[in-house]
């Protein structure tokens, strides 16, 4: 049971390769993108449809207009010509009177606001005897009558400058006006040359004869330009509409529905279905993008499949390890723990995942230290020995990725490690420290006395003839004695003392903190116990030597089993089955 959870367990609607968030997400990224790219080129173009058609109906109107007015120029102009045609012919046949009946009749003419006839001086012909008399005399006859009623109207002053300029250019002046209803109006100024015809009654100084004044309403031309413009506007306004609908519809066409074909093949692809491929129809850069995208489909496939197969190689290697492992995520959540770790842990899968990484052998602190020291403990959980390594694991970039356990059943190692230090330091016949620990023990024990002025006592103490004892009751007789004689000592001292077999059938016994009277007293005891317990029937005596710090001024633990040996070989001589306490020579 290899269990990988973590982020698939804790926040299921997220995760793994489909699932609704995702499927929501590029649903939505695809409208979006649809929407984006047919609204930006729509935009797009529709502005730029919209500019350059304004542009040019805004051209072709000006155009219009302009044709519009210099047609209409162009027909007063040819009216101008006829009338003044119109003059001569009357002038010629001798009825100049009739120019004015001529005149006035023109103004009949529709649209026509004003028209007259100026000589030089910008009064109106045909007013007055003026010419005619001039006219006579210089023929020398009467032919032209002249007017019974005279007067005199000034159109025109003589120092206009359009007036000036049709005289000295010779040539028609246009004048735009507006009148004051707000009716705009277009004068024209056109001279009246005097040519070879005119010579006989007029003279040939004056190269114009006067100015004709035309002035038409522009009414009829400015409703043309009106409706030029309105139509120009409904032009535009079809346009744009159809060039947007195409735009719109050959955009979706050729673009966007090509687009979201990759993109939802590519959304199938990145949810997962790597055999998909995307269809190439098209040989353009859509038609590119898709081909390569296939070809990263292709790589990523092999890459998926080499992951893959390294993936189930390390499943593999981790499920078959008997090193439990357990892992977490950068938020300290279990994301994965082997069978080996169920086991060793005694716990199942779901059970890791609740109790949390600190947890494991429901110690947090023990976890937390053996993170912060980096050094791996050891500890007793559920009849096991486990040797837990716990660490934190870092990304290439040194970043946190989360926390990695490492546990070991060492509980053989750890019973035969016991066995052998029980072996090293415990004595096999009697059970108690041997001589070796004894050594070491006392050292220690003695400078931690001599370090906090602490006493610190040692009794010594050998059976009595016991060589003769194993001569008459044989040696295992000798030894039972010898296990009953270190039973008695044990149970004479306190749990922290230290009994030891010396060597033969000599024993020391280490009571840190006693002091001499206290020791002595033990010693007595002791002495008596055994004297008192048999075995088999069999009684021994022991003789004892006690020796105390600081009572004994000595400088080594050694030094004290010497005073506490001379004090026993004293207890020997002084009759033995005795005590002697070792006193600082005075
Ligand atoms: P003393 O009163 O002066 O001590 O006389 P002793 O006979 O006891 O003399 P000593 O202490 O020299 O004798 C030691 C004897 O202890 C010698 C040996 O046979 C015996 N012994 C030493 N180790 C063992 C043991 O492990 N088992 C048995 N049964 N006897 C042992
Ligand atoms: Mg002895
Ligand atoms: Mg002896």
């Amino acid at each position: 049971m290899f269990g990988i959870v973590g982020p698939k367990s804790h926040n299921p609607a997220c995760s793994g390769l489909h699932n609704p968030c995702r499927d929501m997400g590029n649903r939505m990224e695809e409208s979006c993108l649809r929407n984006r790219i047919r609204y930006r080129v729509l935009l797009v173009v529709g502005v730029a449809a919209t500019l350059g058609q304004i542009a040019t109906a805004a051209f072709y109107s000006l155009y219009q207009e302009r044709t519009v007015l210099a047609q209409n120029e162009l027909a007063m102009r040819k009216l101008t010509f006829g009338v003044a045609q119109g003059l001569q012919s009357v002038m010629l046949a001798g009825s100049a009177d009739i120019a004015q009946v001529y005149a006035d009749r023109l103004k009949l003419v529709p649209e026509v606001l004003e028209f007259r006839i100026m000589r030089r001086d910008g009064t109106e012909a045909f007013r007055d005897n003026k010419t005619i008399l001039e006219v006579n005399q210089r023929r020398g006859d009467d032919i032209f009558i002249t007017r019974e009623k005279e007067d005199s109207i000034k159109v025109m002053d003589p120092i206009d400058a359009d007036f000036q300029k049709v005289l000295s250019q010779k040539a028609p002046v246009s004048i735009y006006a507006t009148d004051d209803k707000g009716n705009r109006m277009l004068t024209f100024l056109a001279p009246i040359l005097n040519v070879d015809v005119c010579y006989k009654c007029h003279g040939r100084a004056e190269p114009i004869r006067g100015v004709m004044r035309l002035t038409t309403s522009l009414t009829a031309v400015e409703r043309d330009i009106l409706k030029a413009r309105q139509q120009s506007l409904l032009v535009l306004v079809l346009s744009l509409a159809g060039t947007l609908l195409l735009t719109g519809y050959m955009f979706g066409r050729t673009v966007v529905r090509p687009i979201e074909k990759v993109t939802r093949a590519m959304t199938r692809i990145s949810n997962g279905d790597l055999d998909h491929r995307v269809v190439i129809t098209t040989h353009d850069e859509i038609g590119r993008m898709a081909m390569n995208f296939n070809r990263m489909t292709e790589e990523l496939t092999q890459t998926y499949q080499g992951l893959r197969l390294e993936q189930d190689k390390l499943t593999t290697v981790i499920e078959s390890a008997s090193e439990g492992m357990v892992v977490t995520d950068a938020e300290g959540v279990v994301v994965m723990a082997n069978t080996a770790a169920t086991r060793l842990l005694g716990k199942s899968l779901s059970k890791i995942v609740a109790d949390g990484f600190s947890n494991l052998v429901d110690n947090p602190e023990l976890i937390n230290d053996c993170i912060d020291s980096g050094n791996s403990i050891s500890v007793e959980y559920r009849d096991r020995v486990l040797r837990i390594h716990a660490s934190i694991t870092r990304g290439a970039d040194d970043q946190v990725t989360g926390s990695l356990a490492m546990i070991r059943d060492i509980t053989a190692e750890h019973r035969l490690e016991n066995d052998l230090r029980h072996l090293a330091t415990v004595d096999g016949l009697t059970g108690l420290f041997n001589r070796r620990f004894l050594d070491a023990t006392l050292d220690t024990e003695f400078h931690r006395a001599a370090r906090s002025h602490d006493a610190i006592s040692i009794i010594m103490f050998d059976v009595d003839h016991f060589k003769k004892f194993n001569d008459t009751y044989g040696h295992d007789q000798g030894d039972r004695v010898l296990q009953m004689v270190a039973r008695c000592l044990r149970e004479s001292l306190r749990s922290f003392d230290f009994p030891c077999r010396y060597g033969g059938e000599e024993f020391v016994a280490i009571m840190p903190g006693l002091k001499s009277l206290a020791a002595q007293e033990i010693a007595e005891r002791l002495r008596k116990t055994v004297e008192t317990t048999a075995v088999d029937g069999i009684h021994v005596r022991i003789s004892l030597g006690v020796a105390t710090f600081p009572e004994l001024p000595v400088d080594h633990g050694a030094s004290l089993i010497e005073a506490a040996d001379a004090a026993l070989y004293e207890a020997k001589e002084g009759g033995r089955n005795r005590v002697v306490v070792a006193r600082a020579a005075s």
